[in-house]
């Protein structure tokens, strides 16, 4: 039986991969977003699908729904430092109100709900590679903490709704993942050197370079997380790191994009932002106990497809 599915978030990067996916696998889908970061043209052709409807909602408001769902995934909320950033309270309250209202939704509809978390919620990490049972280090009044902070207390909903309510939760926490859908001026480092290494200009490098980043291309992430919410296992809930171990530099990550893209773009040095974090790999023993996650794309390739939408992009 085709289940119905709420994808809170769904315009945006991640969201409308996963839109259609579920769709490809002739899901229903009810993508709920308020294109704070989202934009139509990512659900553009979703919506020639009759298994999908778009809703203009904003998840800090009460979520009231038609249709009874059968799965939830909650990805409403920026994920780039300068969108997150640029309404700190809005971003807290989207955590942590729209993980709220999400978890309400759930309850009601019995329906199983799966929070999309971060690896942000270990902050600047003191251990390597980050496993589930880390704690983390973060800073709770910084200029990060309203995302950092906003998903840590959405995992306690999230688990809270659990324990008192037993609402069927998965918790996933998502690694930096990159693909076409990027906003093309999002910051995040992916999009900010290929959109530089295509118009010729200097690709900036914050800090010294030298801080890592694990990096996932987002089909892969996509058909991680529909196995993790699809996963029966009595008792099951995470919180399960997802994303890859392909570890690189800021400095390698700029010299890949360079060579990939034919460029001819120098590097500059900026300031390295407030609590930035050093190094970041995710543990992933749990995540492959649980689903297979051995044929992933290498970054290089994840690379290529990459600077090509942002070619076609920055073309028209
Ligand atoms: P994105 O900014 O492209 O997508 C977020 C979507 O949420 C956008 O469509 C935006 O319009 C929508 N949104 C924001 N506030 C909203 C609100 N109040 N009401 C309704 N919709 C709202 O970011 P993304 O990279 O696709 O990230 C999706 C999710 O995955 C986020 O929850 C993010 O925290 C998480 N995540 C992403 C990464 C990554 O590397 N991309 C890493 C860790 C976690
Ligand atoms: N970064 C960089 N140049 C840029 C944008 C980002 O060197 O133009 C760095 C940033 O300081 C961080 C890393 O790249 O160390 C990843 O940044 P991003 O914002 O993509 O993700 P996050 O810091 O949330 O992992």
């Amino acid at each position: 039986m085709n289940k119905t599915i709420l994808v809170t978030g769904g315009a945006g990067f991640i969201g409308s991969h996963l839109c259609e996916k579920l769709l490809e696998m002739g899901e229903h889908v009810i993508c709920m977003d308020n294109l704070f970061t989202g934009r139509m043209e990512n659900i553009l052709e979703l919506q020639k699908n009759p298994n999908f409807a778009f809703i203009n909602h904003d998840v800090t408001e009460e979520i009231h729904l038609d249709k009874r769902v059968d799965q939830i995934y909650n990805l409403a909320c920026p994920a780039s430092p300068i969108h997150y950033q640029y309404d700190a309270i809005k971003t807290i309250k989207t955590n942590f109100l729209g993980a709220l209202h999400a978890l309400g939704v759930a309850k009601k509809d019995h329906a199983r709900i799966l929070q999309a978390s971060t690896s942000e919620v270990y902050g600047n990490p003191m251990v390597h590679p980050q496993s589930e049972e880390y704690w983390g280090n973060v800073n709770p009044i910084g200029v990060r903490s309203c995302y950092d902070e906003g998903k840590r207390a959405a995992e306690t909903l999230c688990f809270d709704y659990h324990r008192m309510l037993g609402v069927d939760i998965r918790v996933i926490r998502i690694f930096n993942t990159y693909g076409p859908r990027m906003c093309i001026n999002d910051g995040r480092v992916v999009s900010n050197f290929i959109v530089q290494a295509l118009r010729g200009e200097p690709i900036t490098i914050y800090g010294d370079g030298s801080q890592t980043r694990s990096f996932c291309f987002v089909t892969d992430l996509v058909n991680g997380m529909i196995q993790v919410m699809n996963h029966e296992e009595e008792g099951f809930t995470g919180p399960v790191n997802i994303g890859t171990q392909q570890e690189i530099s800021m400095i390698e990550l700029a010299g890949k994009v360079i060579k990939l893209s034919g460029s001819k773009s120098e590097i500059v040095y900026r300031e390295l932002p407030q609590d930035d974090p050093v190094r970041r790999k995710p543990c992933l023993d749990y995540l492959k106990s649980i689903v297979p996650w051995d044929e992933l794309i290498p970054v290089d390739r994840g690379l290529e497809t990459t600077i090509e939408y942002f070619r076609k992009v920055l073309g028209s």
